[in-house]
């Protein structure tokens, strides 16, 4: 009775921008836990090469408590249903991130400081309007009612100006080129929520949360603060250098990337695999061929698919002529403009390349993942090369492969090829029996671990841990 009585006093002599900020603070004092769903857009990872932009089924769920202690799970689907899910922890000293499927960064344990934290904190922030308004009151008091906006510093220190529409709901919260923009404003259970959070940065759409849920956290989720076991710190990089697959077969590792450039070398030149991900790593990368296979120049450059962190090292090939799959090489000039080498040509069919002593097959194939998809195979060593069809983390158990791996598996079968070692621009290399194993454990439905549901979904969702 004292507390009501207490808020009425306080309600009836606050301005209406101070009651606004009360009335959207005060469920989440406890903390909030949250599900959002949504589409997340990504550049130059689309499936068609007329797409520059990828619409990713994206989802997240998160709790956030006062102490700055959080759990955060995210789930993006992109082309070919490849699954990144990952799952943050932290407090306000720090914060530990893994791969919850273990697939692009396997079994490492990825550790922030606190600065990191801090930025990250604020961003989650801006997802929960109630939150906002806390930070509004308690980081700027008493500030005047300028045109109906409130502003004070995030967690980083980056200034927030939240502004309300004529009904008294927030409209947006802005912080330097980041808008979030709240629209169609619902009561649940006595919390008001945006039914659509639009996130853009610098002009344009980031992210488009179109399902967003919430609730105040409760003691018991306390539970949900933990990481899955067998995660442990990443081991140092290796130093670039080109490791031998036999038969002048090779794979660059210690790129500073990660990402693996593939070459064979033959007696008229070389075949590349890829030029990730950017012009100096690319000009890195080919210092070290020039040193593995001296004299011999690189005649093709073959690209797995026009994704951008594939393609963007190629204007450091500009004497090759590069290969890509059909439909790309409008997607390369779109990327590259005039940095993109002057000889450039689409694979229709399959085709071999004359290296004198060798020869090379370049396979297209219908990917789910990207429609400009090809393959690589060097009969002469057995190997195989492929950019996100079939991945092993460097480190880590062979994971679930996604359904990209039965693609390949069926491209190696239909083709007679006798691969001995398959060959990712990300992850370890691996053998025919890793994928057969991978594509064997592939589930019929894929669940996405309840990520988008754990907060507020289904009881069964609620415990999910793994
Ligand atoms: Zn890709
Ligand atoms: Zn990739």
């Amino acid at each position: 009775m004292v507390n009501a009585f207490l808020l009425a006093a306080l309600a009836a002599s606050a301005s209406p921008q101070a009651e606004r900020l009360e009335s959207l603070c005060a469920p989440l004092r406890p903390g909030v836990a949250m599900d959002l769903s949504g589409t997340s857009y990504r550049p130059e990872q689309a499936h068609a090469p007329g797409d520059a932009m990828a619409a990713v089924d994206a989802r997240q769920s998160m709790l956030l408590l006062p102490d700055g202690r959080f759990l955060l799970r995210t789930s993006n689907l992109y082309p070919g249903d490849i699954e990144f899910r990952y799952r943050t922890l932290g407090d306000r000293n720090g914060e530990r991130t893994v791969d919850e499927l273990g697939w692009r960064d396997g079994d490492v344990l990825q550790q922030d400081d606190a600065a990191t934290v801090a930025r990250d904190l604020a961003d989650l922030r801006m997802l929960a309007p109630g939150l906002l308004a806390c930070d509004a009151i308690a980081r700027n008091p008493g500030q005047p009612a300028a045109g109906g906006a409130a502003s004070f510093k995030d967690g980083a220190g980056r200034e927030v100006t939240l502004a309300f529409d004529a009904s008294g709901d927030l409209a947006s919260a802005k912080r330097d080129g980041d808008v979030y923009r709240y629209e169609g404003w619902n009561t649940d259970a006595a919390l008001r929520l945006p039914a659509t959070i639009i996130h853009s940065r610098d002009g344009r759409e980031r992210e488009r949360w179109t399902r967003v849920r919430a609730r105040p956290a409760q003691a018991a989720d306390t539970a949900l603060l933990s990481l899955p076991d067998g995660y442990r710190p990443a081991d140092p990089p290796p130093s670039l250098h080109a490791t031998p697959l036999g038969e002048g077969a090779y794979r660059i590792d210690g790129a500073p990337s990660g990402y693996h450039t593939g070459f064979v070398a033959g007696e008229k030149g070389i075949v590349l695999f890829d030029a990730p991900v950017d012009v100096d790593e690319a000009k890195a990368v080919r210092a070290v061929i020039e040193k593995a296979a001296p004299g011999r120049a690189i005649t093709y450059v073959v690209i797995s698919h026009v994704h951008g962190d594939h393609v963007a090292g190629l204007p450091a090939h500009a004497d090759a002529e590069v290969l890509v799959g059909a439909g790309g090489v409008a997607a390369l000039r779109r990327q590259l403009g005039d940095r993109l080498p002057a000889r450039v040509r689409e694979v229709m069919h399959a085709e071999t390349l004359e290296l004198g002593d060798r020869r090379i097959r370049v396979l297209p194939l219908a990917s789910g993942h990207a429609a400009t998809m090809l393959v690589g195979f060097d009969p002469a060593s057995g190997t195989l090369f492929q950019g996100d069809l079939f991945y092993i983390p460097e480190r880590g158990a062979v994971p679930v492969a996604f359904s990209t791996g039965r693609e390949l598996a069926t491209l190696i079968d239909s083709n007679g090829l006798d691969v001995r070692t398959i060959v990712g621009v990300h992850g370890r290399s691996g053998t025919p029996a890793d994928l057969r194993g991978a594509v064997a454990r592939i589930p019929a439905r894929n669940d996405r671990g309840c990520v988008g549901e754990q907060m507020t979904g289904a009881v069964a969702c609620s415990t999910a841990t793994e």
